[in-house]
Protein backbone atom coordinates (compact mmCIF):
# COMPACT_ATOMS: atom_id res chain seq x y z
CA UNK A 1 0.00 0.00 0.00
CA UNK A 2 1.11 3.70 -0.56
CA UNK A 3 2.00 5.76 1.48
CA UNK A 4 -0.47 8.85 1.86
CA UNK A 5 1.77 12.19 0.64
CA UNK A 6 2.68 14.52 3.60
CA UNK A 7 2.35 12.08 6.36
CA UNK A 8 5.62 11.77 8.61
CA UNK A 9 7.05 8.29 8.33
CA UNK A 10 8.34 7.65 12.08
CA UNK A 11 7.31 5.87 15.12
CA UNK A 12 6.32 9.35 17.04
CA UNK A 13 2.19 9.54 16.26
CA UNK A 14 2.46 12.90 17.69
CA UNK A 15 4.89 14.54 14.97
CA UNK A 16 2.74 17.24 13.22
CA UNK A 17 2.69 16.85 9.22
CA UNK A 18 5.18 18.80 7.57
CA UNK A 19 3.71 21.58 5.67
CA UNK A 20 2.78 21.14 2.10
CA UNK A 21 2.40 23.50 -0.39
CA UNK A 22 -1.27 24.15 -0.76
CA UNK A 23 -0.98 24.50 2.93
CA UNK A 24 1.53 27.27 2.60
CA UNK A 25 -0.16 29.07 -0.07
CA UNK A 26 -3.11 28.77 2.43
CA UNK A 27 -1.68 30.75 4.91
CA UNK A 28 -0.22 33.70 2.41
CA UNK A 29 -3.66 33.78 0.71
CA UNK A 30 -5.69 36.94 1.33
CA UNK A 31 -8.93 34.58 2.42
CA UNK A 32 -6.63 33.50 5.52
CA UNK A 33 -8.54 34.91 8.43
CA UNK A 34 -7.05 37.55 10.71
CA UNK A 35 -4.96 36.20 13.80
CA UNK A 36 -7.07 37.77 17.54
CA UNK A 37 -3.43 39.32 18.55
CA UNK A 38 -5.20 40.50 21.94
CA UNK A 39 -8.24 37.93 22.06
CA UNK A 40 -10.47 40.77 21.79
CA UNK A 41 -11.25 40.88 18.00
CA UNK A 42 -14.08 38.39 18.75
CA UNK A 43 -17.42 39.09 18.87
CA UNK A 44 -17.56 37.56 22.33
CA UNK A 45 -15.57 39.99 23.54
CA UNK A 46 -17.66 43.04 22.64
CA UNK A 47 -17.25 45.65 25.17
CA UNK A 48 -14.31 44.53 27.01
CA UNK A 49 -11.53 47.72 26.85
CA UNK A 50 -8.11 45.68 27.37
CA UNK A 51 -6.89 42.07 28.46
CA UNK A 52 -5.87 42.10 32.01
CA UNK A 53 -4.74 38.00 33.08
CA UNK A 54 -3.90 36.34 29.61
CA UNK A 55 -5.01 32.33 29.07
CA UNK A 56 -1.71 31.58 29.04
CA UNK A 57 -1.17 33.43 32.74
CA UNK A 58 -4.12 32.00 33.72
CA UNK A 59 -2.90 28.47 32.54
CA UNK A 60 0.16 28.80 34.40
CA UNK A 61 -1.46 30.13 37.17
CA UNK A 62 -3.67 27.32 37.74
CA UNK A 63 -1.11 24.58 37.59
CA UNK A 64 1.47 26.28 40.34
CA UNK A 65 -2.07 26.97 42.36
CA UNK A 66 -2.75 23.29 41.86
CA UNK A 67 0.85 21.84 42.59
CA UNK A 68 0.17 23.74 45.67
CA UNK A 69 -2.48 22.49 46.81
CA UNK A 70 -2.13 18.63 45.83
CA UNK A 71 1.05 18.91 48.11
CA UNK A 72 -1.00 20.37 51.02
CA UNK A 73 -3.64 17.89 51.41
CA UNK A 74 -1.17 15.11 49.88
CA UNK A 75 -2.23 12.99 52.69
CA UNK A 76 -5.80 12.58 51.59
CA UNK A 77 -8.51 14.44 49.95
CA UNK A 78 -10.19 17.51 49.63
CA UNK A 79 -13.36 19.03 49.22
CA UNK A 80 -13.89 21.32 46.84
CA UNK A 81 -16.32 23.75 47.41
CA UNK A 82 -17.71 26.88 44.80
CA UNK A 83 -20.16 28.85 44.57
CA UNK A 84 -21.76 29.20 41.05
CA UNK A 85 -21.77 30.77 38.37
CA UNK A 86 -18.61 32.53 38.48
CA UNK A 87 -15.84 29.67 39.26
CA UNK A 88 -17.11 27.10 36.64
CA UNK A 89 -14.27 27.89 35.04
CA UNK A 90 -11.51 28.19 37.49
CA UNK A 91 -12.93 25.34 39.65
CA UNK A 92 -13.09 22.77 36.77
CA UNK A 93 -9.67 24.19 35.48
CA UNK A 94 -8.41 23.87 39.55
CA UNK A 95 -9.34 20.34 39.97
CA UNK A 96 -8.04 18.97 36.95
CA UNK A 97 -4.72 19.93 37.82
CA UNK A 98 -4.52 18.67 41.38
CA UNK A 99 -3.38 15.03 41.20
CA UNK A 100 -5.43 14.17 44.69
CA UNK A 101 -9.23 13.39 45.13
CA UNK A 102 -11.10 16.38 45.17
CA UNK A 103 -14.62 15.89 45.32
CA UNK A 104 -16.59 18.93 44.07
CA UNK A 105 -19.53 20.64 46.12
CA UNK A 106 -21.38 23.35 43.88
CA UNK A 107 -24.20 26.00 45.79
CA UNK A 108 -25.95 28.80 44.59
CA UNK A 109 -25.46 32.09 46.64
CA UNK A 110 -28.20 34.87 46.19
CA UNK A 111 -27.26 38.61 46.31
CA UNK A 112 -29.17 41.60 47.41
CA UNK A 113 -28.46 45.05 47.80
CA UNK A 114 -30.91 47.33 49.23
CA UNK A 115 -31.37 50.29 51.91
CA UNK A 116 -29.20 48.22 54.74
CA UNK A 117 -26.10 47.13 52.17
CA UNK A 118 -25.00 44.15 50.54
CA UNK A 119 -26.37 41.14 51.72
CA UNK A 120 -26.01 37.53 50.66
CA UNK A 121 -27.83 34.08 51.41
CA UNK A 122 -26.95 30.24 50.56
CA UNK A 123 -30.68 28.99 49.82
CA UNK A 124 -29.92 25.52 49.39
CA UNK A 125 -27.89 23.32 52.17
CA UNK A 126 -24.60 21.54 50.84
CA UNK A 127 -25.77 17.93 49.63
CA UNK A 128 -22.23 16.08 50.57
CA UNK A 129 -21.80 15.68 54.30
CA UNK A 130 -18.41 17.88 55.18
CA UNK A 131 -18.37 16.55 58.72
CA UNK A 132 -15.04 15.80 59.61
CA UNK A 133 -13.47 16.12 56.30
CA UNK A 134 -11.21 18.84 54.80
CA UNK A 135 -12.73 21.61 52.54
CA UNK A 136 -11.22 23.91 50.22
CA UNK A 137 -13.23 26.90 49.72
CA UNK A 138 -12.93 27.65 46.04
CA UNK A 139 -13.93 31.54 45.00
CA UNK A 140 -13.64 33.17 41.85
CA UNK A 141 -13.15 36.55 43.04
CA UNK A 142 -13.03 38.19 46.32
CA UNK A 143 -14.50 41.66 46.58
CA UNK A 144 -15.81 43.36 49.78
CA UNK A 145 -15.86 39.72 51.29
CA UNK A 146 -19.25 39.18 52.13
CA UNK A 147 -19.90 36.01 49.92
CA UNK A 148 -16.87 34.58 51.07
CA UNK A 149 -17.55 34.89 54.52
CA UNK A 150 -20.89 33.30 54.60
CA UNK A 151 -19.49 30.71 52.59
CA UNK A 152 -17.02 30.17 55.05
CA UNK A 153 -19.73 30.53 57.93
CA UNK A 154 -21.61 27.48 56.27
CA UNK A 155 -18.85 25.35 55.93
CA UNK A 156 -17.55 25.40 59.65
CA UNK A 157 -21.33 25.18 60.46
CA UNK A 158 -21.07 21.68 59.07
CA UNK A 159 -17.94 20.96 61.56
CA UNK A 160 -15.62 19.98 58.68
CA UNK A 161 -11.64 19.08 59.82
CA UNK A 162 -10.38 21.89 58.36
CA UNK A 163 -11.61 24.65 55.87
CA UNK A 164 -9.22 26.92 53.63
CA UNK A 165 -9.37 29.34 51.08
CA UNK A 166 -8.38 29.86 47.36
CA UNK A 167 -9.68 32.50 45.08
CA UNK A 168 -8.31 33.28 41.19
CA UNK A 169 -8.62 36.94 42.11
CA UNK A 170 -8.74 39.12 45.09
CA UNK A 171 -9.85 42.72 45.12
CA UNK A 172 -8.54 43.82 48.65
CA UNK A 173 -9.33 47.69 48.15
CA UNK A 174 -12.75 47.03 48.09
CA UNK A 175 -12.81 44.41 51.21
CA UNK A 176 -15.46 45.02 54.05
CA UNK A 177 -15.85 42.20 55.47
CA UNK A 178 -12.60 40.68 57.05
CA UNK A 179 -12.40 37.15 55.94
CA UNK A 180 -8.53 34.99 55.78
CA UNK A 181 -7.73 33.95 52.37
CA UNK A 182 -5.23 31.39 51.74
CA UNK A 183 -4.16 30.75 48.17
CA UNK A 184 -4.32 33.59 45.71
CA UNK A 185 -4.11 33.70 41.80
CA UNK A 186 -3.70 37.07 41.26
CA UNK A 187 -4.77 39.98 43.49
CA UNK A 188 -5.77 43.05 41.49
CA UNK A 189 -6.43 46.44 41.19
CA UNK A 190 -10.30 47.75 42.01
CA UNK A 191 -11.44 47.33 38.09
CA UNK A 192 -14.29 45.28 36.82
CA UNK A 193 -13.33 42.03 35.08
CA UNK A 194 -15.06 40.07 33.63
CA UNK A 195 -13.97 36.42 31.39
CA UNK A 196 -12.97 32.83 32.37
CA UNK A 197 -16.25 32.47 34.30
CA UNK A 198 -17.04 35.97 35.61
CA UNK A 199 -19.87 37.98 33.78
CA UNK A 200 -21.57 41.20 33.39
CA UNK A 201 -25.67 40.93 32.63
CA UNK A 202 -24.73 37.34 31.81
CA UNK A 203 -22.27 37.90 28.96
CA UNK A 204 -18.56 37.34 28.67
CA UNK A 205 -18.70 33.90 30.77
CA UNK A 206 -16.90 31.80 28.20
CA UNK A 207 -13.97 34.19 27.24
CA UNK A 208 -10.67 32.36 28.02
CA UNK A 209 -8.81 35.10 29.65
CA UNK A 210 -9.71 38.23 31.84
CA UNK A 211 -10.71 41.33 30.62
CA UNK A 212 -11.86 44.68 32.09
CA UNK A 213 -15.00 46.60 31.14
CA UNK A 214 -14.14 50.20 32.03
CA UNK A 215 -17.83 51.06 31.38
CA UNK A 216 -19.86 48.41 33.80
CA UNK A 217 -22.28 49.51 36.42
CA UNK A 218 -21.21 47.32 39.42
CA UNK A 219 -23.45 46.63 41.31
CA UNK A 220 -25.81 46.08 38.86
CA UNK A 221 -28.52 47.01 41.63
CA UNK A 222 -27.59 49.60 42.84
CA UNK A 223 -29.85 51.38 39.77
CA UNK A 224 -32.78 50.18 41.33
CA UNK A 225 -31.78 51.23 44.89
CA UNK A 226 -34.78 53.44 45.99
CA UNK A 227 -34.37 57.04 46.73
CA UNK A 228 -35.54 58.08 49.82
CA UNK A 229 -35.71 62.07 50.96
CA UNK A 230 -33.69 63.46 53.60
P1 LIG B 1 -18.11 40.05 47.38
O1 LIG B 1 -19.19 39.37 48.17
O2 LIG B 1 -16.71 39.67 47.77
O3 LIG B 1 -18.30 41.55 47.35
O4 LIG B 1 -18.33 39.68 45.88
C1 LIG B 1 -18.10 38.47 45.38
C2 LIG B 1 -18.94 38.26 44.15
O5 LIG B 1 -19.25 39.49 43.47
C3 LIG B 1 -18.16 37.42 43.18
O6 LIG B 1 -18.38 36.06 43.40
C4 LIG B 1 -18.67 37.92 41.85
O7 LIG B 1 -19.85 37.22 41.50
C5 LIG B 1 -19.05 39.36 42.10
N1 LIG B 1 -17.98 40.29 41.68
C6 LIG B 1 -17.21 41.06 42.46
N2 LIG B 1 -16.33 41.77 41.71
C7 LIG B 1 -16.56 41.42 40.44
C8 LIG B 1 -15.96 41.80 39.19
O8 LIG B 1 -15.03 42.59 39.08
N3 LIG B 1 -16.47 41.20 38.08
C9 LIG B 1 -17.50 40.33 38.13
N4 LIG B 1 -17.92 39.83 36.96
N5 LIG B 1 -18.08 39.95 39.27
C10 LIG B 1 -17.61 40.49 40.42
Amino acid sequence: MGTAPNTVKNNNILSPPRPCVRYAFYMTSTTAKPRRSNGLAGPAAKGVDRVLISKTRLQRRVKELAAELSAEYAEGEVVCVGALNGVICFLADLVREMDIPAPVELVHVDRFIDERGHTVEMPNPFRESLRGRDVLIVEDIVDTGVTLKLLVDKVLAENPASVKVCTLLDKPAHREVDVQIDYVGFSIDPVFVVGYGLDYEGFYRNLPFVGVVDSAVWPPALLERPKFDS
